[in-house]
């Protein structure tokens, strides 16, 4: 029965990558998500076809402007965002299986992955995408709480939510140049989507979030001379950590607390 959900998965996660893309796009500059889909960012001339929502939308992506000719500026994001989007969505159909959790962590997926996309490409969360993923996300993970009496969880979620806030605030409190308030808001969110599997899944989230941000960090530092002074956006590794801590987090804790169940 799980392989068809898989596929439908996959196949939700293919279709979604397009309209993300609009988001992307679109609610950083608070611009209308009405079509025309496509808009020429050089002459402002739009192309209202549905396709350009659906996988088919590629044609339209590297095609250049009809009007001046001028190319698109990110022809592949939509792709990625769709591929990312797809195998998110698969990995959310084995580990939490038929469950109403699955649609709490699906929706969590598209908002965090669209958020991750913008942070990466204007170094802001946006909060226009981060509150309606939190509440919609907390609804969710509420009714599925109250659904399988399952309230213990509520609880370390929540907890887990507040500290994850506080630790992160306190660092931006420190040092406001390193972190944005977007990212403690953003963690806050993040404890509680861990913090609803256990705790010491929440910790496996944040300690990969900040080894992959060390380790790009200085890999960009050797690379690139990346200076000291340029920020380097932290929602996309806060966002891989939870997603890794999701999939595997009870596994790896297993390993590294030496946790039994
Ligand atoms: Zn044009």
């Amino acid at each position: 029965m799980e392989t068809w959900l898989i596929a439908v998965g996959i196949v939700v996660g293919i279709l979604l990558g397009y309209p993300m893309e609009i988001l992307v796009e679109r609610v950083p500059g608070r611009e209308s998500l009405s079509p025309p889909w496509i808009v020429c960012a050089q002459c402002g001339t739009g192309n209202n076809s549905l396709w350009s929502l659906t996988p088919l939308g590629i044609v339209h992506h590297l095609r250049e402007c009809g009007n001046c000719g001028a190319s698109r500026a990110y022809p592949f994001r939509p792709l990625i965002m769709a591929a990312v989007t797809a195998v998110v969505f698969a990995g959310n159909v084995v580990r939490f299986g038929a469950h109403a959790d699955l649609a709490a962590y699906d929706l969590l997926a598209v908002g965090l992955i669209v958020l991750s996309v913008i942070d990466l490409e204007r170094m802001i969360v946006p909060v226009l995408v981060f509150y309606p993923t939190l509440f919609s996300f907390s609804a969710l993970v509420i009714a599925s709480s109250l659904l399988d009496n399952r309230l213990s969880h509520f609880w370390v979620a929540i907890i887990a939510g507040v500290v994850c806030f506080l630790i992160f605030l306190a660092i931006h409190i420190i040092v406001p140049q390193g972190m944005g308030f977007g990212d403690v808001r953003l963690a806050g969110l993040l404890g509680i989507a861990t913090g609803w599997i256990s705790a010491q899944v929440v910790l496996v989230g944040f300690v990969v979030a900040f080894g992959l941000g060390a380790f790009i960090g200085i890999l960009l530092m050797l690379v690139k001379n990346y200076g000291s002074k340029s920020r380097l956006p932290f929602a996309p590794f806060l966002v891989a950590g939870t997603f890794v801590a999701l999939m595997w987090g009870i596994p790896i804790a297993r390993v590294w607390l030496h946790f039994h169940y």
